[in-house]
């Protein structure tokens, strides 16, 4: 069927996400072609449609009903297709079901299903309207249980009480999409992530107000409606938190932001011997393994790095998993072997790690104990940056690894890197492990997974040491020019 004068649903949910994206999309501005991640999470996304149809065929369903999937509704230029519909011939009415990956209701999944619903209502008599989504409590044994994989929110009185403003918005939306023009819609207020940012803001500066960290969308409005878009260009007296005005007053000044004293207390904490640490991860919708849950990230790889003394030489271990059972069991082990005494563990981003070990103490209880020690071992080293202890103007306003690493350490970089992002590493270690791929192909992108993880732990010793050499700098201002 042809929807390019219709408003589909995606259409009505990219309207709510930028009216301006869903009038550039229908313009054929937006070129973005799907990244294997992308795809990836289609599929999972396909799976998990598949094992929700398998439960309302056999947990929901009742003798004398029917269920129907992907029918077709229009109504006037607003077009829908379900996931599934449940016919109940006792009150010749329907159930209607939207299948989410999630493990929880969020709020989009009712704008969306009650967009859904002003269309069928039209045409079909509608009693009760679901979201039927991942349960977040459920935790897998040998068998996959399918009943308690999914939880069916009955979410019939929140539709009903957003009816109206959908109905508007929809309405909104189709004019966005197909009347209005470049002027007449609202950018988003996130260019950064954009595949396209020279349609909303050609001019956008290399470090812009957007690079501010966690600025309120109504501050960014506040300054753009001011006509100030440029970092530099932030007025003294614009109200921002201590840390953003920080990153603003660093920007300005072009320079370097160091608090010694803070670092030096931060250094005195560590203990050696110290560990450098990095998980790579596989994020799966459906769980595989027996302990697992829904959305679970399980960690196939790490990367070590060790090192004894202030002046010793760091020593390297690493640990990646092919295998089509549970990656953490043999990983574990290892690391285990690897971390035989206990010092400071040093990660970038620890609620990431730390919360890994948790699941994996959940899942494996005879390691609980080592696993335990290691998170009360842990520090996160982007934490010097984070809390503003050391601050680059060409960071800009960014504390992810990607972004200080070749600001603090010019010589090592992940752009010329086969694999440079945690997403694209997670699709590769899948490829490897269940595609058809010959013991070449297989080879080499073991070894690009390897050398990823690893340099993002060799990143973090270069880094450490640039924060414990600073007190051997001869300045003795906090702030000195870059
Ligand atoms: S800046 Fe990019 S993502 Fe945002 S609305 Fe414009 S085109 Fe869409």
């Amino acid at each position: 069927m042809d929807t390019s004068n219709l408003l589909t649903k995606s259409d009505f949910l990219l309207f709510l996400e930028a009216p301006r994206h869903l009038w550039a999309k229908k313009q054929d501005l937006i070129g973005k072609a799907p990244s294997a991640f992308d795809i990836h999470n289609m599929e999972q996304g396909y799976q998990v449609e598949a094992l929700a149809r398998e439960y309302l065929a056999e947990h929901v369903l009742k003798a004398n009903e029917s269920m129907s999937i992907q029918d077709t509704f229009t109504d006037g230029r607003f077009t829908v297709k379900t996931d599934a519909l449940i016919y109940k011939p006792d009150t010749n009415s329907y159930d209607l079901y939207e299948v989410k990956s999630g493990t929880s209701l969020k709020k989009e999944n009712l704008y969306d299903i009650t967009y859904q619903f002003l269309i069928i209502k039209e045409k079909v008599n509608i009693d009760r309207v679901f979201i039927l989504h991942l349960n977040g409590e459920y935790i897998r044994d040998e068998i996959l249980h399918i009943q308690e994989l999914f939880e069916a929110e009955d979410v019939t009185g929140k539709v009903l009480d957003i009816l109206d403003e959908v109905y508007k918005l929809r309405e909104i939306a189709l004019n966005t999409a197909f009347d209005s023009s470049l002027e007449d819609t609202a950018a988003c207020l996130n260019p950064k992530g954009c595949p396209c940012p020279e349609i909303c803001f050609p001019e956008l500066p290399a470090y812009s107000v957007f690079d501010i960290p966690k600025l309120s969308a109504k501050k960014k409005t506040e300054l753009l409606n001011q006509g100030i878009i440029d970092i530099h260009d932030v007025p003294k007296s614009f109200d921002l938190n201590i840390k953003q005005r920080q990153i603003v007053d660093v920007a300005q000044s072009n320079r370097i932001l160091i608090n010694r004293e803070a670092i030096q207390k931060e250094i005195n904490k560590f203990k050696f011997p110290l560990y450098f640490l990095d998980y790579e991860t596989y994020l799966s919708a459906i769980p595989l393994f027996p302990g697992n849950k829904p959305q679970q990230q399980m960690v196939f790889q790490y990367s070590l790095y060790k090192l004894d003394s202030p002046n010793g030489e760091p020593c390297h271990s690493d640990h990646l998993a092919i295998t089509k059972k549970d990656p953490s069991i043999s990983l574990i082990k290892q690391l285990r072997d690897d971390i035989s005494e206990m010092g400071t563990v040093f990660v970038w981003n620890k609620s990431f790690e730390m919360t890994r070990n948790k699941e994996m103490a959940i899942i494996h209880p005879e390691y609980a104990g080592f696993l335990e020690e290691m998170n009360d071992s842990t520090y996160d080293l982007g934490d010097i940056i984070n809390l503003g202890y050391y601050i680059h103007p060409e960071f800009k306003g960014s504390w992810s690894l990607k972004n200080v690493l070749p600001v603090m350490v010019p010589e090592l970089s992940y752009e010329e890197m086969p694999i440079n992002k945690g997403d694209q590493a997670m699709t590769v270690w899948w490829t490897i492990v269940n595609g058809n791929l010959s013991d070449e192909e297989s080879e080499k992108l073991k070894i690009a997974l390897l050398d990823y993880c690893k340099l993002d732990t060799w990143a973090m010793v270069e880094i450490w040491r640039v924060f414990t050499s600073l007190n051997e700098m001869s300045s003795k201002t906090a702030m000195y020019s870059n």
